[in-house]
């Protein structure tokens, strides 16, 4: 889908979204409003007299299986993939209303936010929308988990994953310029260990999961199959790098480089860029760069259960 990324974007009409969240299990409807431009995404909790969170890198909380953002002690959780398909789709301004502390997991990927998207329209608004243009190397490592962001046009990630059998290893490159996130990255369901299930629910961290929420594994594959894409983990992990990545405030510009990373390692990225102003500059995008896909994807996913997305 062509888009004019050098102006921001809103969402035409509110949206509606209800579910639980994955790890509390806390019901939760969530809205989304159109917001003005320079607005960024604000998160706010109605059942906290409207307590507002900005989606920006000095929120980010305490981070292990999921980003959260803090502010005065309140709480939003599990921010990534609505963020996420927010900067996929090229929406600038949004305010979201939860009346719980968690967003609601849905299908364990973005797709319904993006499916909701395309549905209501995506409104094109007068300010010049600014990215974050990666100027020098920032890289983190951590033992083997390793990120790094380097200058570039438009935003491209390699990542790479080694996770226990049957996962493996996958790798993966994205050009968000010249691929349709929509197509290839949104549908990408979060996943889990059905070994680490028990131990996971005694710890609490995932009172939400079900096989309607995240593909779930035993040794040989999912046990709620069919996957949406072959290398549907990786692609997931692109999905939330992508949501993580956007509390730097903006869409970045540059390369990225992820292998074995996690939220912790996106987050941590971000706090390092935020850190060393340096390392980036606030920067126009071109009114004559458009977004084209030039390179069609072939087509090698099963989308049985999205026709929607033949249309993309
Ligand atoms: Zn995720």
């Amino acid at each position: 889908m062509a888009q004019p990324v050098h102006l921001e974007q809103t969402i035409a009409a509110p949206l509606e979204f209800s579910g639980v969240g994955l790890h509390s299990g806390a019901p939760v409807t969530m809205r989304l409003l159109p917001a003005p431009g320079g607005s960024g995404i604000v998160f706010r909790r109605t059942d906290l007299d409207n307590f507002e969170i900005p989606a920006i890198g000095r929120n980010i909380a305490k981070v292990s299986y999921a980003t959260s953002l803090m502010r005065q002690g309140v709480l939003i959780s599990t921010t990534e993939h609505l963020l996420s398909a927010l900067i996929g789709m090229g929406i600038d301004n949004v305010i979201a209303e939860l009346d719980n502390l968690e967003l609601p997991i849905l299908d364990g990927s973005a797709w319904p936010y993006v499916e909701a998207f395309l549905q209501v329209g995506i409104r094109t608004q007068r300010r010049r929308r600014e990215v974050i243009r990666v100027l020098r190397p920032v890289e983190v490592r951590e033992g083997e988990k390793f990120i790094g962001v380097y200058p570039g046009s438009g935003y491209s990630i390699e990542y790479s994953i080694d996770f226990p059998a049957p996962i493996g290893k996958q790798s993966t490159q994205v050009d968000l310029a010249t691929e349709t996130y929509g197509a290839t990255i949104a549908p990408a369901r979060t996943f889990g260990y059905q070994a680490d299930e028990q131990m996971l629910r005694n710890m609490g961290l995932i009172r939400g999961a079900g096989p309607e929420s995240a593909i779930i594994l035993d040794a040989h594959g999912p046990i709620n199959g069919p996957l949406r894409f072959g290398d549907e983990y990786v692609r997931h992990k692109v999905l939330d790098l992508i949501g993580d990545l956007a509390l730097a405030g903006r869409r970045i510009e540059g390369h990225v480089v992820a292998e074995r990373a996690g939220h912790a390692m996106h987050t941590a990225l971000v706090s390092r860029l935020m850190k060393d102003r340096s390392t980036w500059e606030l920067a126009h995008v071109s009114a004559t760069a458009v977004e084209e896909p030039i390179a069609p994807q072939p087509a090698r996913s099963h989308l049985l259960h999205h026709p929607a997305l033949i249309a993309l």
